[in-house]
């Protein structure tokens, strides 16, 4: 059974150019033990998706509809005091920017052994402790004298490892983590991810990674969801979207991930930029950058289905089968990247 299921999630916000959709229709569930990764360009929708199943967008002017179920309470019409019970407890999220959430004038051990406080009937003694754990269990070196360091004193991939050390203080069923290494050079993204990959398995925790990058997909989830424009276009097991890609979007994520069998970084590249949420296409809202685009793609918006080969696999595109599998060939060889 689903840890956390997401049916038919919409968020609205009224602005003052009037209601931008942020979100419309977006559904998926994630279990015990799996990591899902939710990825497309910024401001797709992917980021303000987990904020609204947290709870954390601002209450004014934000209209949020449909089921974010877990453990089969809804997330979106429960208490808010309920909410931070989970917020606290089951279900955590770690951001980008660990600067952000790091308070620059106490010392990291002080900061780690608040938050075990917060929420665990302990004595500061064995709050200090725990925090010493944590820090050792994030792979902190000399984890012992860096409890008296200031946040400053550690370099960004310490400060995410901190706020994984953090996130983890109660053990939750579920972590959220936004662009966790986005900020951070590849030789330590690559450390943050490895270390997420074994947390998960000591843990056993479900894991939400939210990115633009197809690359971290590939090294941490077993699902993915693709977004656009506040929709998913596309979603499934990792291992089928990687080998067939059904959907114009997709293939522009995957073509422009960096290969190693050419010189050449990125060879494919999404032109153009994501619409307006306030007023998005009709139709198909990649169309106007799609280079496959056809009349319908511009009058109907194309329903998510199941791929005919793998009912999980779901994908929302105009595109004639023999089309869909010929080019998905071609972009997997390198030609369709090549040629572009
Ligand atoms: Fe492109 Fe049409 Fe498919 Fe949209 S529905 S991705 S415009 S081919």
């Amino acid at each position: 059974m689903a840890l956390l299921d997401v049916k038919d999630l919409k968020t609205y916000f009224r602005t003052d150019d009037g209601i931008v959709k942020a979100v419309d229709g977006v559904s998926f569930s994630v279990e015990k033990g799996q990591t899902l990764g939710i990825v497309g360009e910024s401001g797709s929708g992917k980021s303000v998706t987990c904020l609204t199943i947290m709870g954390l967008n601002p209450k004014k002017n934000t209209i949020s509809s449909g089921e974010a179920r877990f453990k089969d309470e809804d997330l979106l019409h429960m208490s808010p005091r309920r909410l931070r019970q989970i917020r606290g407890n089951d279900i955590a999220m770690i951001f980008q920017d660990p600067m952000t959430s790091l308070n620059p004038v106490h010392k990291i051990g002080d900061q780690l052994a608040e938050a075990v406080l917060l929420h665990q009937d302990v004595t500061k003694k064995q709050a200090k402790t725990q925090a010493l754990e944590l820090l050792k269990a994030v792979g902190i070196p000399r984890a012992e004298r860096r409890l008296g360091d200031y946040p400053h004193q550690f370099s960004g991939g310490m400060r995410q490892r901190v706020m994984i050390a953090m996130a983890l203080v109660n053990d939750p069923d579920v972590l959220i983590a936004d662009e966790p290494t986005t900020a951070l050079d590849v030789t330590t993204q690559a450390q943050i991810l490895t270390l997420m990959n074994n947390l998960q398995k000591d843990f056993d925790s479900a894991i939400i990674i939210i990115t633009h990058d197809l690359g971290v997909v590939a090294e941490t989830a077993d699902d993915v969801v693709v977004m656009y424009a506040a929709e998913v276009v596309e979603q499934g097991s990792v291992d089928s979207i990687f080998r067939r890609p059904h959907m114009p979007y997709t293939w522009g994520l995957l073509g422009s991930l960096p290969r190693l069998d050419t010189d050449l970084e990125r060879l494919v590249q999404i032109k153009g930029q994501p619409p307006s949420l306030l007023n998005p296409p009709q139709g198909c809202r990649f169309h106007p950058r799609c280079p496959y685009v056809m009349d319908i793609c511009k009058k109907e918006d194309p329903p998510l289905k199941p791929v005919t080969d793998d009912p999980a696999h779901l994908a929302a595109c105009h595109l004639d089968e023999e089309t869909k599998d010929r080019e998905a060939q071609k972009l997997i060889e390198g030609t369709l990247a090549a040629a572009s």
